[in-house]
């Protein structure tokens, strides 16, 4: 574990104020590293590349060559520079470096929440009567090695054409019900803006849609994808909530918190969801410090994921009642609002889990309630 041992003083150190801008390595100009063009061009896709940044250890450059057909290694020159060169144990490094563990988790499953099945048009997941997750792309700029999407995300051959797009569209149009729209992919902020701007058209002239939010991890793993004249655009769409996804007080830069005081100055709420993941996050000291430095930054904890049971993912996974504990610890120890919900996602929606939805321990599995009564038993064992 990265230890509550470690302590504070530690963990003080990797998020210091005033927060510190990232620089371009020997050769690249300023320019073009916060050009966010520039960024995706030049994505780290290999051990080689990924040698100009870091010591990559054996086992890591193994893991890349082996995983390369199932889940793809991709990563910016942004979060590259974010890693620390020497100690695998990086949080940051571990997110998105593969590691032999991907290739040895007999449990996990591909679509762990059945997305397939709660589907009613493609590309549109529908677990709740009011509101929908709708995956408009299948790109991110990098790919994190616990991502719940891991099983679309990367595809090439998933491209997802605009003619399908509008088949969701014409869903969601004929579907009254809906009033919230996420948008998600992959990640939305991948599209140009004129893509992008053309989508939220769409949606904004469909009556029923109060309410459109997009999930996007750009402002931590390509912060200059958020311009000025992206924010203009989506202004024009009011309300736009935004939930970004940082993990690791590691992950909050200069960089980084301009991007969200762009889209927060632009009247768009940013919230933040992070995934619970073991080593990385998953002690008091760590999750305390990244939450005080979102609300620092204006940036609401939302929700933190307990990992789903997905493959090549047991690595990450923490007890859930160790996950209770740690929440239950920060309770009075800090601003109420730098708090999230602790949620498990289930084919039922997310439960919090927290009196009286959590039901507790029965062997290997959490059993937990629904918000509509369902009894859903995580695997999950201690
Ligand atoms: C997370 C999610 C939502 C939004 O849930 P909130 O609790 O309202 O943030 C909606 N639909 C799906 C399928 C989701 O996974
Ligand atoms: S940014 Fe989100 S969707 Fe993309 S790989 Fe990471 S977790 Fe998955």
């Amino acid at each position: 574990m990265s230890a509550a041992a470690q302590g504070e003083s530690e963990g003080r150190e990797v998020a210091a104020w005033p927060l510190r801008a990232t620089r371009p390595p020997d050769g690249v100009s300023l320019s073009d590293w916060q050009d966010w063009g520039w960024q995706m061009r030049h994505r780290i896709r290999d051990a080689a590349g990924l040698r100009e940044w870091i010591e990559a250890t054996p086992e890591e450059e193994q893991a890349i060559s082996e995983l390369a057909t199932r889940f793809r290694f991709v990563i910016t020159p942004y979060f590259a520079s974010l890693m620390d060169p020497t100690n695998p144990d990086c949080p940051v490094r571990k997110q998105v470096v593969p590691r032999p563990a991907e290739l040895a988790d007999a449990a996990g499953l591909a679509d762990p929440l059945d997305e397939v099945a709660h589907s009613p048009v493609k590309n549109v997941v529908r677990v709740y009567p009011d509101r929908i997750a709708f995956c408009v792309n299948n790109e991110c700029a990098l790919y994190c090695r616990y991502c719940l999407r891991k099983r679309m995300v990367g595809d090439s051959e998933w491209t997802m054409q605009k003619k399908e797009l509008e088949t969701a569209l014409d869903w969601i149009a004929a579907t009254p019900e809906i009033r919230d729209v996420l948008l998600t992919g992959g990640d939305p902020l991948v599209f140009s803006d004129s893509r992008l701007e053309w989508l939220l058209e769409r949606l904004r002239a469909i009556p029923h849609v109060e309410l459109i939010r997009l999930g996007t991890r750009l402002p931590v793993t390509l912060p200059f994808r958020v311009t000025d004249d992206l924010c203009k655009m989506l202004e024009r769409f009011h309300p736009i909530w935004v939930n970004t996804h940082f993990n690791h007080p590691g992950e909050v830069t200069a960089d980084a918190a301009a991007a969200c005081d762009r889209l927060l100055r632009a009247g768009i709420p940013v919230g933040n969801q992070s995934v619970l993941l073991k080593g990385v996050n998953d002690d008091v000291a760590t999750m305390k410090q990244l939450c005080e430095t979102l609300v620092r930054m204006r940036v609401r904890p939302y929700y933190v994921y307990q990992a789903q049971l997905l493959e090549g993912t047991e690595h990450f996974r923490v007890p859930i009642e160790d996950g209770i504990e740690l929440f239950r610890q920060m309770r009075g120890r800090t601003s109420g609002f730098a708090i999230p919900q602790y949620v498990l996602d289930t084919p039922h929606g997310k439960v919090p889990l927290d009196h009286p939805f959590a039901k507790g321990r029965d062997g290997d599995d959490f059993v937990v309630e629904a918000w509509d009564g369902a009894i859903w038993r995580e695997p999950n064992p201690r």
